[in-house]
């Protein structure tokens, strides 16, 4: 057998709406649903952005707060909560989940075009993104989204803003970043230090190609309709879940067994399950 297999949905994030496809999880109920239903397809990993009533990306914790009671009560996934919610945010707001101490939230690792906007992370954020996760024990997702991206996270790595081992997701195929392709993932993958963790997923129409390539090259794999709301060609995905069976079924062929989300916490370095998720004073909050 080979290498155990961490899968990581991506729940929903900030960027489709409802209106795009109606199987979209929106309310903190949703979401933890979704993200269950992804568990027993084989997700060790949800990474979460959440909603507010009138169906726009927020950071209040309030939501935030409900998901990981929601979620903590069905199953032990690691939640990977987003520092790029979406939009353009201020930088303390994008902040604010990490007040929660997560086991995982991601550090989108510089500024890209995103499709026709621009997603500005700039060197004097990501140093402050990365000592505040540090201080509240949260393991950097460093998102690569194109080469440079990765020199930025040696760069803090070489500062002592990181901990080892460094822990890459490679967005390939959003309009402005690297395509998604063979030649350019050998490249990055080529382009990590020694002892690296790396995943990868590939946006929209890129899912399963670049899901293949990475089970073949010893990766970890994300997927979910934040990356893509089609199962195939003119098909919506109906679930998260859906799309994770695939990535099961795959990695079943390759002989990649699916790593528990205790097994990925161990192959992260996470030191065990967020105290917040076990806090059962959680339940007496709620969104307000
Ligand atoms: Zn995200």
């Amino acid at each position: 057998m080979g290498e155990p297999l961490i899968i990581s949905a991506a729940i929903c994030g900030g960027e489709h709406t409802r209106s795009a496809t109606p199987y979209l999880p929106q309310t903190p109920e949703e979401i933890a649903a979704s993200a269950a239903e992804a568990s027993e397809a084989g997700a060790a990993i949800a990474h979460v952005h959440v909603w507010d009533e009138h169906g726009r990306p927020t950071q209040d914790l309030s939501y935030y707060r409900q998901v990981y009671r929601l979620l903590g009560e069905r199953c032990d996934m690691i939640i990977n909560v987003t520092t790029g919610p979406g939009g353009t945010p201020p930088d303390d707001e994008r902040l604010s989940p990490l007040e929660l101490r997560p086991e995982l939230a991601s550090l989108d690792a510089g500024s890209v075009n995103f499709g026709d906007g621009v997603f500005i992370n700039s060197p004097r954020f990501l140093r402050r993104l990365a000592k505040t996760m540090a201080a509240s024990g949260t393991k950097p997702e460093l998102e690569i989204f194109d080469t440079a991206m990765i020199e930025n996270c040696l760069r803090l790595n070489a500062e002592g803003l990181l901990a080892e081992p460094l822990y890459f997701q490679f967005v390939l195929g959003v309009p402005g970043g690297a395509p998604a392709n063979a030649r350019t993932l050998i490249h990055l993958v080529d382009s990590l230090p020694p002892g690296s963790i790396w995943s990868a997923t590939g946006i929209g129409r890129h899912a399963v190609d670049v899901a293949m390539l990475t089970i073949s090259m010893g990766g970890h794999v994300r997927v979910g309709l934040e990356d893509s709301i089609y199962y195939r060609h003119h098909q919506l995905a109906r679930s998260n879940a859906e799309l994770v069976a695939r990535i099961a079924r795959l990695a079943a062929e390759a002989e990649r067994p699916l790593a528990s989300p205790d097994q990925a916490r161990t192959i992260l370095g996470l030191p065990g399950r967020s105290q917040l998720a076990l806090d059962p004073s959680l339940s007496t909050h709620g969104p307000t």
